[in-house]
Parts: C-alpha cells; sequence; structure tokens
C-alpha cells in the first residue's frame, strides 16, 4: 500500500484531487493527512487546530483510543452481515439510543448512514402517517437544512441547492423562521408533518425563541401531525445535552414523534439513526416499507456504541456545556468586530459586523485553526468535545488577529 502520510505535497495532492474527484466542493483548504486528538496535520507538515471537527462529526477528536480499539476489535471479528441478520452491536446500540434520547415504551430505532438517509426515512414516516388520515402537506423552516438527496432536499430551503434538481418530492412548504403565528397559519389543514432543526446549524447557528418547539408541538399534536426533530448536528452531546432538545432552554420538556441523528454519532465513523418516539411513530415501518444495505452495519454501530460510553465516561456533557458557556463569553469580547456569539455547548457562531467571514477563516487557517464560515457574516466552530480550555484559549488569542486580516484582505467589504 501506499504510504499515504509521504504521499507527496499538498500542492501536488490538490492537483490530482482537481484532476480526480468531481469538483463538487470547490478545492480543498489543505490536504490533512494525520489527527490527534484536536489536532490535525496537513501534507506540508502543518499543524491545525480542528475546530470545526469534520462539521461536528469527530466528537472525540481524532484517533481517539477507545474508538480506534472498538472498531477494529469489531472489524476482527464481524464486519457486515446485511439486514437479513441481526448482531449484538446494533442491538445494543439501539438500546442505547433509547435510553439517551429518553424515548418512551414502545419507541423504535432504524440506522442509516448519514444525515440525509435518516431524514429521507423521516420523510417517508411522515408519508405513511399522512397517507392514513389524508394528509400530504410537510412543513419545514425557512433556512433549514436537511441534506441532500431528494426528499431531505426537498425539505431543505435554499433556493441554489434545491432548484437545480426540481422537481422533488411535493407538499414542502417553508414557514418563516422563529415565527409561532406564521407556523400556526401554516397548518391550517391537511398537514401530516413538521420538520424542524433545534438549532439550524448550516445557517450560521440559529436557535428559535424559547417556547418555540413547544408551540412546535402543541400544534403538531392538535393537527395530528409528525413533529421531527433533526438533530443531525445538534445531536448526541454536541450542545451539551445528549439531545440539543433536552436543553430546558431549546426544547422546554418537548417529546417529539421522531429525531434524525448522523454527524457526531459514530466519531467519525458513517452511521445515522431515526427514532420513533412511542407506538405509534415506532410502528409506522413494517416490512417492506424501508430498507438499507449497509445501516446498522455492526462496525458503525460499534463506532457508535464508543462514542456514546466515552462522553458518558469522561462526563463529556457537563464539559461541553461549561467550556462552551465560557468560551463563548470570551470570544463575545475578543474583538469589537465581534457583535454576537450565539450557540449551545460546542455549536457556536461568531458574528462579525461585516461579510468578511471567509477571509478570517483563510486567515485562521494559516494561524492554524481551522473554523468554517457557513454566512458570509459568520463563523461556525464545532470543534471535538474533548477540547481543551487551554486549546479554545489559543483560538480566544489567534482571533483578533484573523479578523484583523480579514478586513484588509482585498475586497473583503465586497464579499457576499
Ligand atoms: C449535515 C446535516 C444533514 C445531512 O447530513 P449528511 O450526513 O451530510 O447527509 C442533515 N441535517 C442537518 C441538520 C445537518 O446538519
Amino acid at each position: 500500500m501506499t504510504d499515504l502520510a509521504t504521499a507527496g505535497s499538498g500542492a501536488e495532492l490538490t492537483r490530482r484531487y482537481t484532476g480526480a474527484l468531481m469538483n463538487t466542493f470547490g478545492t480543498p483548504q489543505r490536504v490533512l493527512v494525520r489527527g490527534e486528538g484536536a489536532y490535525v496535520w496537513d501534507a506540508d507538515g502543518a499543524r491545525h487546530l480542528d475546530l470545526l471537527g469534520g462539521i461536528a462529526v469527530n466528537a472525540l477528536g481524532h484517533a481517539h483510543p477507545t474508538l480506534v480499539s472498538a472498531v477494529a476489535a469489531q472489524l476482527g471479528t464481524l464486519g457486515h452481515v446485511s439486514n437479513f441478520f441481526a448482531t449484538p452491536t446494533q442491538v445494543t446500540l439501539a438500546e442505547r439510543l433509547l435510553e439517551i434520547a429518553q424515548a418512551p415504551d414502545g419507541s423504535r430505532v432504524f440506522f442509516t448512514n448519514s444525515g440525509t438517509e435518516a431524514n429521507e426515512a423521516a420523510f417517508k414516516m411522515i408519508r405513511l402517517h399522512g397517507r392514513a388520515r389524508g394528509a400530504s402537506r410537510v412543513l419545514a423552516l425557512e433556512g433549514a437544512f436537511h441534506g441532500r438527496t431528494m426528499g431531505a432536499l426537498a425539505l431543505t430551503h435554499k433556493a441554489a441547492y434545491r432548484e437545480p434538481f426540481e422537481p422533488l418530492p411535493g407538499g414542502v412548504e417553508h414557514v418563516p423562521f422563529d415565527d409561532v403565528a406564521a407556523l400556526e397559519a401554516a397548518f391550517a389543514a391537511g398537514v401530516a408533518g413538521l420538520v424542524i432543526e433545534p438549532i439550524q446549524g448550516e445557517a450560521g447557528v440559529r436557535t428559535p425563541v424559547p417556547g418555540y418547539l413547544a408551540a412546535a408541538r402543541e400544534l403538531a399534536t392538535r393537527h395530528d401531525a409528525l413533529l421531527v426533530l433533526d438533530e443531525v448536528q445538534t445531536g448526541v452531546g454536541r450542545c451539551g445535552h445528549w439531545l440539543a432538545h433536552h436543553d430546558p432552554e431549546i426544547g422546554g420538556g418537548v417529546v417529539p414523534d421522531v429525531v434524525t441523528l448522523a454527524k457526531g454519532l459514530g466519531g467519525g465513523i458513517p452511521v445515522g439513526a431515526v427514532i420513533a418516539y412511542g407506538q405509534g411513530p415506532g410502528t409506522l415501518f413494517g416490512p417492506g416499507n424501508h430498507g438499507t444495505t449497509f445501516g446498522g452495519n455492526p462496525v458503525a454501530a460499534a463506532a457508535a456504541l464508543a462514542t456514546i460510553h466515552v462522553i458518558e465516561r469522561d462526563a463529556l456533557l457537563a464539559h461541553v456545556r461549561d467550556l462552551g458557556a465560557a468560551w463563548r463569553a470570551q470570544l463575545a469580547a475578543c474583538h469589537p468586530r465581534v457583535t454576537q456569539v450565539r450557540g449551545h455547548g460546542l455549536l457556536i457562531a461568531i458574528e462579525l459586523d461585516a461579510p468578511i467571514a471567509a477571509h478570517v477563516q483563510a486567515a485562521a487557517l494559516e494561524a492554524g485553526f481551522i473554523v468554517n464560515a457557513p454566512t458570509p457574516t459568520s463563523l461556525r466552530l464545532a470543534p471535538p468535545l474533548i477540547l481543551t480550555a487551554e486549546q479554545a484559549a489559543t483560538f480566544t488569542a489567534a482571533l483578533p488577529a484573523a479578523i484583523d486580516a480579514g478586513v484588509r484582505a482585498p475586497h473583503a467589504q465586497e464579499q457576499s
């Protein structure tokens, strides 16, 4: 096998990337060859503090020994069996997920390989629920991101993602974000389901006002519609609770009908899950309704069990809450151009007073920090949950210079 760590310089590998991969993601910012804890190293030997965590995925950082040994042990025992068969790993993970989700008796899990697939399954559950009631309308929110496959894309709001691929599955309507009256009006008749992110990550870490989810729950119950919470980005400890809607400020005791998970669930191994709460949602899918070849495979399940185990063993939920709160306060005070710092736990956005976020991101990368700019004016942080206060402080100290560099970047003020 090629020794990937010495496969070539970043420039060479980027040239090969461009020649061999479809241009769906633009030019990669760096070629990364190795990671350990919260750090990654690029092909030219530079070390970066990974404050994006593979977009809210690497909950335990890179090369975490517990995750590595769990995956290796499972792969060395039984790697894949198809869903004609069950494995103890998969069953145990389903039970663990129902526990951490605080799901009532009768709740059930379906496994997927990604977030979009989890939302695809949830969409099909909404269809089944609606079909039995003659309801075909599905509500989602403006600013929503639910994935790139056709069903999840229909739920996603951004026109640039959707329009080239129309016609999409029908019946989806987007209602204004954070507007209970608009939601109430949209509920008039024939709504089969409502899909909400407890915090809109891709839209720039936007949290609905306290009480919004409770109002959505009340409306969904009144109209016999399913309330689906997309916790693909916010779940599995990211926001300082197992699920973000467990945070009293966000969820206020709301019990959803369906929750979708992915990103952080496997600590870097692709795995997603759909949790259906209670007997009704839990039995919507029957034999033949839905399926997957890889979903629930024991290697992915072992990764998820290891991730959940370490979060619990190392008390990471409390760590995420404490570090997140302290860090957000420090970030808010670090530079006059920071107008707001949003988020919960370690899902954080830094709002800037001008559309310079891409330039600040680039300057931060030069300084050895990986962050991203989900909107022209904001930076997003979604670091490993194992990030230390000392590591976080190095970014707080470096950010002012990155902001100043962003302000000075050519055409910085014209960026849109
Ligand atoms: C990332 C994301 C998805 C899509 O997940 P993939 O694994 O990329 O398919 C869906 N919903 C939310 C809220 C996300 O952040």
